[in-house]
């Protein structure tokens, strides 16, 4: 397969640093030498390629911004989202991995955990010794997690947790779950607290979800808690009420904006290649108005989406980002990804539903990062309420 091309319409690249621009190039080697070769069969199959996990922790990429003194690399935002750019131009399911692990397990173990969960849990999940996955989602509960059912009652020197989480990614690989659980007497949101429920314990089942037609090439899974008793040096100490779960979730939302770029990047250029190759009507495709109308629009919104991620990260890095700005980023660009994927796919003709030419891979995973961390529904009612002072959720 030739090599994919990755447009930068506005020179972008000159404004990384020669730091930002090594960790892009090492990470965009690594997809090609290592993703790109085996993710259609795994994508197939349905399986997650576990052989890369002790590859992604050698790379850095895992918990990147976090302190090295936790065996991570201490990265800057814009580095880490270029992490997940160039891992979604592999695949989405690579990049969500990464997501969860980084942004939903390390990040709020060390935002909201003790020096003891700290020192036990980051080393393991930097180098992928360890895998952590992040259970908020529930069988009646996605978009609505304040609802949530799970509840952890405390019991002596424990938490008894029981309850369901659904639609949850790594968690049949994990060794380390957090966990949202209600914990007041009432159906009070103010309750939810975090857990770190570790595999094996009692009571604790996890069983993968199959027949995907999106995310194939990742694991998907429900964990069930019956009455498992969660030590309470588990429980996170310093993250209280709904607050706890979404500033994960802003975490991982940022890097979101930047890795549907990097699927949208590679759906541009797999179409370029090919309308300038494939002959229509005696010229190549890419001759015919219709064609440069729609990859003019397709450039045109991915260099937008770059322009937004971009500033994005220098935001977060001075820290004046807020969640509404990564609402309308996460939002925005994986919307465009979607819209770029189909018309690549459009373009591509009968081989744009072949598994062979990546496109559609790409369309059909995009369908889940747009439902997951924030539907676009969810999204624009964050950011309409924000426009008005009026809440429309409800
Ligand atoms: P619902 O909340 O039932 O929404 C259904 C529809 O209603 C959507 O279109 C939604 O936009 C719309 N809607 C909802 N509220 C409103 C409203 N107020 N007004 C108008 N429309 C509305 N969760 C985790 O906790 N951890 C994970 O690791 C994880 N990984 C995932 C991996 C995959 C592949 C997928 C598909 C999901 C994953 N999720 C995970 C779950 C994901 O976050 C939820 O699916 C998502 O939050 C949406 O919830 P839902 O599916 O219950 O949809």
């Amino acid at each position: 397969m030739a090599k994919f091309e990755s447009p930068d319409f506005y020179n972008l690249d000159e404004m990384l640093s020669e730091d930002e621009r090594n960790v892009r190039d090492t990470v965009r080697d690594f997809t090609d030498s290592n993703v790109l070769p085996v993710i259609e069969e795994h994508y197939e199959k349905g399986t997650f390629p576990t052989e890369l996990i002790p590859k992604l922790g050698e790379l850095g990429v895992l918990g990147a911004t976090l302190p090295e003194e936790y065996g991570c690399a201490g990265m800057n935002n814009i580095a880490y989202g270029l992490i997940n750019q160039e891992l979604e131009r592999g695949d989405s399911g690579i990049r969500s991995f990464a997501s969860v692990q980084s942004a939903l397990v390390m990040y709020p173990i060390y935002a909201y955990g003790s020096d003891e969960q700290k020192k036990k849990w980051l080393p393991e999940l930097a180098s992928a010794r360890a895998i952590g996955c992040f259970g908020l989602t529930e069988p009646d509960f996605g978009s609505n997690p304040a609802g949530m059912i799970t509840r952890a009652v405390k019991d002596g020197k424990e938490w008894v947790l029981n309850g369901a989480k659904m639609w949850i990614t790594n968690g049949n690989m994990s060794d380390v779950a957090v966990v949202w659980a209600k914990t007041g007497k009432g159906d009070d949101p103010k309750s939810i607290r975090g857990f770190l429920v570790e595999k094996g314990m009692p009571g604790y089942d996890v069983r993968e979800q199959h027949h995907k037609g999106s995310l194939r090439a990742s694991n998907t899974s429900e964990l069930f808690f019956t009455d498992v008793r969660v030590p309470e040096e588990n429980m996170f100490p310093k993250a209280e009420g709904l607050k706890g779960p979404l500033g994960c979730l802003t975490q991982a939302r940022y890097g979101i904006a930047w890795g549907a770029l990097g699927a949208a990047m590679a759906c541009f250029d797999l179409a370029r290649q090919y309308a300038a190759e494939r002959i229509v009507f005696g010229k190549p495709l890419a001759a015919h108005q219709t064609t440069q109308h729609k990859l003019a629009k397709m450039l045109t919104e991915i260099t937008k989406g770059q322009l937004m991620a971009w500033h994005l990260g220098k935001l977060k890095d001075a820290g004046k980002m807020n969640h509404f700005q990564v609402s309308m980023a996460k939002m925005n660009n994986v919307g465009i990804a979607l819209d770029v994927a189909r018309v690549a796919r459009e373009i591509l003709g009968a081989n744009g539903i072949s598994l062979e030419y990546h496109v559609i891979r790409h369309m059909c995973n995009l369908e889940s990062v747009k439902t997951y961390e924030g539907t676009n529904d969810v999204h624009s009612l964050a950011i309409g309420q924000h426009i008005t002072g009026i809440s429309a959720f409800a």
